[in-house]
């Protein structure tokens, strides 16, 4: 049963199982979801567009950013001689 489409989100890390570009984003209810197609993990995304509703969540959400940015970090100069 399909509610909205899911769409892949490119490069993003599952903060559960780890698996790479297995998350979706999908809106419901007016709100955004994501959602890992690999381990059924989902959770709600809080924009920042709403500030009042990050407030709430401010630790877990910056700890899942962290978990997104971690793959994306420099290239060791090392690797590339
Ligand atoms: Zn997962």
């Amino acid at each position: 049963m399909f509610k909205a489409k899911k769409r892949f989100i490119a490069g993003a890390v599952c903060p559960r199982c780890s698996e790479m570009d297995k998350l979706t984003i999908f809106r419901e209810d007016e709100k955004e979801f994501r959602e890992c197609v690999s381990c059924g993990f989902k959770e709600q995304m809080f924009l920042q567009s709403a500030p009042k509703e990050l407030e709430t969540r401010v630790n877990l959400s910056a700890e899942e950013k962290l978990a997104e940015v971690q793959p994306v970090r420099l290239v060791d100069p090392k690797k590339f001689n």
